[in-house]
């Protein structure tokens, strides 16, 4: 970070705007939100600006401007719409030793305004320093989307009664009172009805000692998706911020965790190169323990939680424990696999029946019979098949198909590593280890007599791979 946001408190400080026209009406606009004593220093003043100082708003300071006129000020805008005067003027707030913010001259500004998000007294400053402002107003509209109007006013309404819970109530009773205001209907109640009802709710709590006891959040087995971390749910981006605890996969994408609040704690249950994967009862003990401490607890997966995911072995778990569980879907790799390369999983007229299998399967349970499954009309997509190639590669010479079967393997789709092989079944290992093909990959399987074009052909991607 070359800047470092920080909250300035303003009330009663002095803030100095040099500067009358446009670009200083805008700064002392952002400055009337606070509770600062401005000063405008110009010979003129713009109306809007005249305005405020007939009112009695700012004060309007004429002559020459000395660097003793600056020297306390909290903070020194600079804005006279005139370069060189702008760096005569920096220089003189340079030397009176106080923070300056110079308009549209990021190289001369030791504070830089952010975009706001105000609902004060709850403030959110989005700072791109300088590199990407229309980011920062696309984060701002989003933000401006997600937050309440009267977010601010419940917050201050908390704020005033906070002394009177602080009297009466226990430290972990006062967390669950201001959770659940926070989280439970009293905000949308707010959203709705404003102060009154809601503050006589809080206060007839405070005043009966009954906090409503927050309910042990289920345990939300999540599905992250195939890939990239905007492929996760909305819904899952939610239970991964309300999370304490974060159980993850290998699969899964570094960006997804970075979704989550920055204090939660990550554990990571997968397979370590080299080494042994965690097996699934000690999965299912640390999810049980942690959702028994009290922790909010999110079982994150690659995919869909309900994919070969083993997500079913938790979910019993936590049933046996008396634990409640929720399930998170997510974008499957069969999906991910065929968007990522233009395709369509199922097509009215040629296609209806799609068939998930899995070249690995638990001990003693055999091979999935999808080759019956592959008929004209149907597409097969097998998870975990490249180690299992050769095995699948057999299977269709047993059952005379090697020819009439249409290989699509998509590796790491949707990430930045994405391969793509499409190629005839017969042969198949060969050209999946020539084409570099590894897991984690989809293997799609077609018939070629379905159409000429299996699952992918609209891809000019994979088109001009095949070529
Ligand atoms: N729950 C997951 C599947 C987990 S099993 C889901 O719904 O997608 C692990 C297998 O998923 C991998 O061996 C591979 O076959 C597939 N897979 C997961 N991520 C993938 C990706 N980005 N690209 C291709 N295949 C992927």
């Amino acid at each position: 970070m070359k800047t470092f946001p920080m909250f300035l408190t303003m009330t009663g400080r002095r803030v100095v705007i040099l500067g009358g026209g446009e670009q200083a009406t805008q700064k002392c606009r952002l400055m009337l939100k606070t509770e600062a004593a401005i000063e405008v220093f110009a010979p003129v003043l713009d109306v809007e600006l005249q305005a405020l100082a007939d009112q009695g708003r700012i004060t309007h300071r004429t002559g020459s401007i000395s660097a003793d006129a600056l020297r306390g000020a909290a903070l020194v805008f600079v804005g006279t719409g005139c370069p060189g005067t702008d760096a005569a003027l920096h220089a003189i707030a340079t030397e009176a030793g106080v923070l300056v913010n110079v308009v549209d001259q990021p190289d001369l500004c030791d504070a830089i305004t952010p975009a706001i998000v105000d609902r004060d007294p709850v403030v959110v400053a989005i700072g791109t320093e300088g590199t990407a402002p229309v980011l920062a107003r696309q984060i701002k509209t989003a933000l401006e989307r997600m937050l309440d109007p009267r977010l601010g006013d419940l917050a201050a309404l908390a704020g005033r009664l906070r002394d009177f819970a602080a009297a009466r109530l226990g430290p972990r009773q006062r967390r669950d009172l201001w959770r659940w205001v926070f989280a439970g209907p009293l905000r949308a109640q707010h959203a709705r009805d404003g102060d009154a009802p809601v503050a006589r709710a809080i206060k007839d709590i405070i005043r009966t000692d009954e906090v409503p006891a927050a309910a042990p959040a289920p345990v939300a087995l999540v599905g992250a998706g195939p890939g990239s971390s905007d492929l996760i749910t909305l819904r899952g981006v939610q239970r991964l911020q309300e999370a304490d605890i974060i159980f993850y996969d290998k699969l899964v994408d570094p960006g997804v965790l970075e979704l989550a609040r920055r204090d939660a704690e990550r554990v990571y249950v997968g397979k370590a190169p080299g080494c042994h994967s965690w097996p699934q009862d000690k999965i299912n003990d640390v999810l049980v323990a942690a959702a028994k401490r009290g922790q909010r607890v999110v079982r994150l997966k690659c995919g869909d939680p309900g994919v070969f995911a083993r997500g079913a072995e938790e979910a019993e778990a936590l049933r046996d424990a008396g634990i409640a569980y929720e399930i998170v879907p997510g974008v499957t790799a069969a999906s991910g696999a065929a968007a990522a390369v233009g395709g369509f999983l199922t097509e009215r007229g040629k296609s209806d029946t799609l068939v998930l299998t899995t070249g690995r399967c638990a001990d003693g349970n055999g091979v999935p019979d999808w080759v019956t499954h592959l008929t004209q009309r149907s597409h097969v997509a097998v998870y975990m098949g490249v180690a299992a190639a050769t095995q699948i590669e057999a299977c269709l010479a047993r059952a005379g198909l090697l020819d009439q079967v249409e290989l699509t393997a998509v590796n790491n789709a949707q990430r930045a590593d994405q391969k793509v092989l499409r190629c005839s079944a017969r042969n198949m290992v060969a050209e999946l280890a020539e084409a570099r093909i590894e897991s984690p990959a989809i293997l799609f399987l077609s018939r070629k007599d379905v159409t000429e074009a299996p699952v992918m052909l609209a891809s000019p991607q994979l088109v001009a791979l095949s070529a």
